[in-house]
């Protein structure tokens, strides 16, 4: 009885993402319009029923009255704004699992591992170590979940072109994972502007008709939004974008049951944030979504310490890991 109820859930969820009724069918969009909204991004219901006219006028130079009327359509199309109860959510929240860093010392600094169902932050300065936690994790969702993985495949974005199929197959190894498997089993996507990494996020669901995505992970959530949106004057602008790119990451979390995994710099602009050389990109709006966020610093030898930031409900703390040719793991103890 209650796995029936879950089949028909997922299914339904299924449905939220494959909705067969396309934007041309929306009262109001003709073909031209359609165009447009294609153009700049929208090109699902959901997209669309989720937008806000104001961003939407903007974007694609429709007016913003006719953006919400068409706003309006897709919402209804979507068959968005359905209410949970809490004891369904308590239901998709027994679906949270957790996938292992291979450092037992950060797994338990993070409760187990990172979560699906939500957004890990993984910050600190250049060479800090977030891009080989990347790929550890990428290489660590591949496994079976009796080994502390997902069985499964992974999507990632990769936004600075420091995706090195090189280190998969050297963390691969020295897990005694047959490399090549793993490698087919990474998705990975260069996102070449912000514009192009958000349609990425938007699209991401697409992959998971194919191939059971449950991590998502986007190296560097920040970086071009941090070069592209430099003055003071562009920063709310910025904001809303990063917002909204976050939000599409965490969607695609909660529906597929997947972790998301993403890496942000600190700002070396003091003039820029708070004076604070260590606070990490993107302010609040990263903040408010991301629902851990770990702090990474450089240590000797290979060794970095992870710190454990506002999290809702585990003591903050700290661990150290150890980074080298296998990847990450615990110091050894000599
Ligand atoms: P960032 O935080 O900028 O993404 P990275 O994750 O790229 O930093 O970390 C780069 C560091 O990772 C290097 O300085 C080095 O210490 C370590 N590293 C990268 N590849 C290897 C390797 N094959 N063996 C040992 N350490 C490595
Ligand atoms: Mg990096």
């Amino acid at each position: 009885m209650a796995e029936k109820k879950k089949e028909e859930k997922v299914d339904n969820e299924e449905k939220e993402v494959q909705k067969q009724i396309t934007i041309d069918d929306l009262p109001g969009v003709g073909e031209a319009t359609a165009e447009k909204l294609r153009e700049s991004g929208y090109e699902d219901m959901m997209t669309l029923a989720v937008a806000s006219p104001k961003d939407l006028a903007q974007v694609s130079g429709i007016a913003e009255g006719i953006a919400s009327k068409i706003i309006g359509a897709a919402r209804k199309a979507a068959d968005v704004g359905n209410f949970e109860t809490g004891e369904e959510i308590m239901e998709r929240r027994r679906g949270v699992t957790k996938l292992t860093t291979s450092s037992k010392a950060l797994n338990d600094l993070l409760g187990g591992g990172i979560e699906t169902q939500a957004i890990s932050e993984f910050y600190g300065e250049f060479g800090s170590g977030k891009t080989q936690i990347m790929h550890q994790l990428a290489v660590d969702a591949t496994m079976p979940v009796e080994k502390g993985g997902f069985g499964s495949h992974v999507l990632m974005i990769d936004t600075e072109n420091t995706f090195r199929p090189e280190r998969i197959v050297q963390m691969s190894k020295a897990k005694g994972l047959d490399p090549e498997e793993v490698l087919k089993s990474i998705h990975v996507a260069r996102a070449y502007n912000s514009h192009h990494q958000i349609l990425l996020g938007e699209k991401a669901a697409e992959l998971t008709k194919e191939f059971p995505i449950r991590l998502l992970i986007v190296d560097s959530l920040t970086a071009h939004f941090r070069s592209e949106y430099m003055g003071r004057g562009t920063l709310s602008e910025r904001q809303q974008l990063l917002n909204r790119h976050m939000h599409d990451l965490l969607k695609f979390g909660t529906i597929f049951n997947a972790a998301v995994a993403v890496t942000n710099q600190v700002t070396a602009r003091p003039d820029v944030f708070f004076g604070d050389p260590t606070a990490p990109i993107g302010g609040n709006i990263v903040g408010h979504t991301a629902t851990f966020r770990v702090y990474l610093r450089k240590s000797k030898a290979g060794k970095r310490i992870a710190r454990l930031v506002d999290s809702p409900y585990l003591p903050e703390g700290e661990a150290v890991i150890q980074v080298s040719e296998d990847g990450i793991s615990d110091i050894e103890a000599a």
